[in-house]
């Protein structure tokens, strides 16, 4: 649960409603403000890290677009919630700020404060820091290795389809690790951090990319007429050595898979400045692969560095796209993204569609890319295989433009 919260509000009835509805939601510590400047000093001198700052947007002194920004300079890592009703021009500007400034900007809670919407943007908070405690059993350095060593590295796959003209476009690799003697199959965030931290993330991306090249060979094999990439995750730090880009193309070669069907997704999760990083990505599009900014909206690159670097597709968050039918932030952050991505030829792929309302939202949304648990979860080759023919099946089926 969330521990630290700042409300401004220049109305002491709003924040007093504030502070108890907060504290009665399980948050500890609440500091409140009439005045945003004091409250930027709070923000800037505090010890205790602040997990969000509710604002109100009509104050005296500083405005809460003004805040915002100061926020965003500040470098504020935690979410804000608009304290307002949902005005266009001003959700506009909040998301302009926001994606310029790298502010992780929430949504809102309208007045008179309601306490189910203050916790569902609490609960949002939570969901885009992505440090929502679990209790995860990391595997250790030594199991990991052998794994690797033994050829116990699998891959499954998840598509990525147009949903306007319904097409499969890619399929995502996403890795996991057999382990029938244990649990059966071991997920990714139980090894990957371990991969990053002793420095087995390059061994890792070899054995995936060897075992799903030769398996997208039996994909194309089946369906010769799909026209279908496939994209791989690495971490940043994979990037600080040239290594990567150069197995990558040896191994395009070895499988005779052309380099423009390759995509290499990145997250922004964790930030790329450093130069050498910044020069392979150069080099990994330089070859011809496509580069894919992955999880947008949950990190740290602004629209500013997007413009600044080659992506080829840019994969809005799970945290945004989920409930987007209903959501006018997501909605605006989503129309701010396409418009800058068709300035530079990139793709946009929204991640996690999980109902109907919102899969129908996006199909509305001229050139989206989708992946989801509603279309698909991710599989091995030959179930993605039975899935696929499936769905070509139902696509081909009368007035079925819609159907999943
Ligand atoms: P990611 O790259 O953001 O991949 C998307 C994750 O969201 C996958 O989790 C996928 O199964 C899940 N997902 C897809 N659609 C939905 C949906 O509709 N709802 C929900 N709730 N989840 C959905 P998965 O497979 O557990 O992978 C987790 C993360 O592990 C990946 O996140 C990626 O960051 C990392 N990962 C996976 N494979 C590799 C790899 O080979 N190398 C590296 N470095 N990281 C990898
Ligand atoms: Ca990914
Ligand atoms: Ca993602």
């Amino acid at each position: 649960m969330l521990n630290h919260i700042v409300v401004v509000d220049d109305s002491e009835a709003i924040r007093l409603v504030l502070e108890s509805e907060l504290k009665a939601l399980g948050v500890n510590l609440v500091k409140s403000f009439s005045d945003a400047r004091e409250a930027l000093g709070y923000v800037k001198g505090v010890s205790t890290p602040i997990d969000g700052v509710l604002t109100d947007l009509q104050m005296p002194f500083m405005d809460g677009l003004e805040f915002i920004e100061a926020l965003g300079r500040q470098r504020f890592r935690g979410g804000v919630v608009m304290i307002s009703g949902m005005e266009e021009r001003v959700v506009k500007l909040a998301v302009d700020i926001a994606l310029s400034y790298q502010v992780c900007l929430v949504g809102s809670v309208e007045k008179p404060v309601d306490r189910d919407k203050l916790a569902q943007q609490l609960s949002r908070i939570v969901q885009l820091q992505g440090d929502e405690p679990k209790e995860i059993k990391y595997l250790k350095r030594r199991e990991l290795m052998d794994k690797i060593r033994q050829d116990k590295i699998i891959a499954y796959y998840q598509p990525k389809v147009n949903l306007h003209t319904s097409e499969l476009v890619g399929l995502e690799v996403l890795c996991r690790i057999d382990d029938p003697a244990q649990q059966g199959i071991i997920p990714p965030d139980r090894f990957i951090p371990v991969a990053e931290k002793f420095d087995l993330a390059d061994d890792l991306t070899k054995k995936v990319l060897e075992r799903s090249l030769k398996e997208f060979k039996l994909f194309r094999d089946e369906f010769p007429d799909a026209n279908v990439s496939l994209a791989i995750n690495i971490s940043p730090n994979q990037l600080y050595s040239d290594a990567l880009p150069h197995f990558i193309c040896d191994m395009c070669e070895r499988y005779g898979v052309s380099r423009e069907k390759l995509v290499v997704e990145i997250t922004e999760r964790q930030v790329i400045t450093d130069q050498r990083q910044l020069a392979n990505l150069d080099r990994l599009r330089l070859k011809g692969f496509g580069v894919s900014l992955d999880d947008f909206g949950s990190g740290f690159t602004n629209i500013r560095q997007i413009k600044s670097y080659p992506f080829t597709e840019i994969k809005l968050d799970q945290a945004i796209v989920q409930n987007i039918s209903t959501d006018r932030i997501s909605q605006v952050i989503l129309d701010a993204l396409a418009e800058i991505a068709g300035e530079y030829d990139a793709t946009v792929v929204a991640e996690g569609i999980e109902t109907i309302e919102d899969y129908f939202y996006m199909q509305k949304q001229p050139g989206i890319v989708a992946q989801g648990y509603l279309i698909s979860r991710p599989k091995p080759i030959q179930e993605l295989i039975r899935w696929y023919h499936a769905w070509l099946k139902k696509q081909s089926g009368v007035g079925s433009q819609t159907s999943l």
